[in-house]
């Protein structure tokens, strides 16, 4: 098998064998971004030189045995992370010029298990968008098709494992950001529950929902990555405290006691009556209908349940995500880091002019309503209900949990769409995170796999949500999946 098709446990044991270096696994890699992504513009930065080097000592690690499952493998990082030395833009012109001096947590881990920084993959600024077209260092294209959108605001990291250019990658998930990327680029994608990935080092958009999660081919590989990106951390405050956990160990055996051929018996999976209803596209709901089937003959029971408050989410999530973000963004002042206005009168004209400047519309749209829901005399008609009806989300899926153990159906209502098709219409555009949003308000783990494809063989996604760390588990159902079905190795034609 060729390497960018191979299963990270592949390239895994081709490394320990020393049937391949790391420093060959990287070139190859490297020379498949160059190829490509002229086309794509999924990296926003890449540097050979540092990522060569970095393999160089991951050759060197295995061969003192003291590699670990990940160690000489390549893995690209959503520009949101900060990597020290390396350039980390945010998607933003406010950073184009920002080289970090630290590393995130995350970016820490994957060096410590060995892996090989690939390089910063592009995304919506700030990680504001659905579509990966309001980054200021343009748009990302599907693989599948270069004149529609990868998703977003993780589009680059998605559109790069789709195209094989990594075989890996991060993500972070605010409101739908890793699972409907996932879905158009026809790859899987998992948002862990909130805490469990540290947050230090990953450029704020909005505190409460943001977190990050891991891009691969297949459940199995994300399960390998997550192994490594969760883990408490004393510099983000709303880390999580908790054992470590092997999200490798339901892959085998989703459902304790369940036979073989029907690994999935005894899963109880909840439809929730608002993801198949109005605004679903046809093309979507009968892909989605089909990967069910597939679930029930693996053994899972299916049956409706209901989300009320699920309308209100977006219209909750647009309240405050908003409000987060424009006190986060307080902080890109032109002071000590990032673009500063060239001319200016003031210390005010030059906080004015720098942040007209370094913002782009998308930004400036959400920063101008967190501002003003925020407002004495708006906070309690606003923010505060938003919070209330966050609440309700929360409350919803507390209560569907009593009586099933996953929630399934489709990640985003519909395939990838034309680029430009919604930047005129921002609710259009947020109406694609309809079903990815409420397990953002709620906390709760969202994977999205990849389950046929639909209009203009565009790919679709299913997406599950569990119940606070059921990751390992939904992981496995993944799997389950993935063992009978070959979607997710469908490689886009051309790559
Ligand atoms: N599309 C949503 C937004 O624009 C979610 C983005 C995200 O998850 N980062 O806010």
């Amino acid at each position: 098998m060729s390497p960018e098709n191979a299963s990270l446990r592949e390239l895994s044991d081709a490394l320990a064998a020393g049937k391949l270096s790391s420093v060959e696994l990287t070139q190859a890699f490297l020379d498949r971004i160059a190829a490509a992504n002229p086309r794509l513009n999924a990296f926003i930065t890449v540097d050979p030189e540092a990522s060569l080097a970095e393999a160089r000592r991951a050759d060197e690690r295995r061969a003192s045995g003291t590699a670990g499952p990940l160690t000489g493998i390549p893995v690209a990082h959503k520009d949101i992370w900060c990597a020290r030395g390396w350039r980390t833009t945010c998607g933003s012109r406010m950073l184009a010029n920002f080289t970090s001096p630290y590393d995130a947590h995350v970016v820490e881990r994957f060096a410590a298990a060995g892996a090989v920084l690939l390089g910063k993959c592009n995304m919506d600024e700030f990680a504001m968008g659905s579509s990966n077209e309001t980054s200021w260092f343009g748009p990302v294209r599907n693989p599948w098709n270069p004149d529609f959108v990868p998703g977003g605001s993780s589009g680059g990291s998605a559109a790069a494992v789709a195209a094989r250019l990594a075989p890996a990658a991060t993500g972070t998930d605010t409101g739908g950001s890793i699972r409907q990327p996932a879905a158009l680029c026809g790859i899987s994608g998992l948002k862990p529950t909130y805490g469990i990935v540290s947050r230090y080092g990953m450029v704020a958009f909005a505190s409460s929902l943001d977190q990050g999660g891991p891009f691969a081919k297949s459940a199995a590989d994300l399960a390998l990555l997550l192994n490594v990106m969760a883990g408490f951390d004393a510099r983000d405050s709303t880390s999580l405290e908790r054992e470590p956990e092997d999200y490798t160990r339901c892959l085998a055996e989703p459902v304790a006691g369940a036979s073989a051929g029907r690994p999935l018996a005894g899963l109880r999976l909840g439809l929730p009556r608002q993801y198949f209803g109005e605004g679903l596209s046809p093309d979507v709901a009968r892909a989605v209908e089909a990967a069910l089937a597939e679930l029930r003959a693996l053994g899972a029971t299916t049956k409706a349940i209901d989300l009320p408050a699920s309308d209100l989410a977006v219209p909750a999530y647009y309240v405050i995500a908003p409000a987060e973000a424009s006190s986060n963004l307080s902080r890109f002042d032109g002071v000590r880091y990032g673009h500063r206005a060239a001319e200016y009168g003031d210390l005010i004209d030059m906080y004015c002019r720098t942040r007209a400047e370094g913002f782009g519309a998308e930004v400036k749209r959400r920063i101008l309503i967190g501002t003003y829901v925020l407002s004495h005399g708006y906070y309690d008609a606003y923010y505060l209900k938003a919070q209330r009806i966050r609440r309700l989300i929360a409350d919803d899926f507390a209560r569907a949990f009593g009586e099933v153990d996953m929630i399934a159906g489709p990640t985003s209502p519909t395939v990838a769409f034309r680029l430009g098709a919604k930047t005129a219409d921002p609710v259009q555009m947020y109406l694609n995170d309809i079903y990815t949003i409420p397990a953002n308000l709620a906390g709760l783990p969202g994977l999205s796999i990849p389950a046929g494809f639909g209009e203009g063989g565009l790919p679709v996604g299913l997406q599950l949500v569990g119940n606070y760390f059921d990751e390992a588990r939904m992981l496995g159902v993944g799997h389950q999946f993935q063992r009978v079905t070959d979607w997710h190795e469908r490689v886009p034609p051309g790559y």
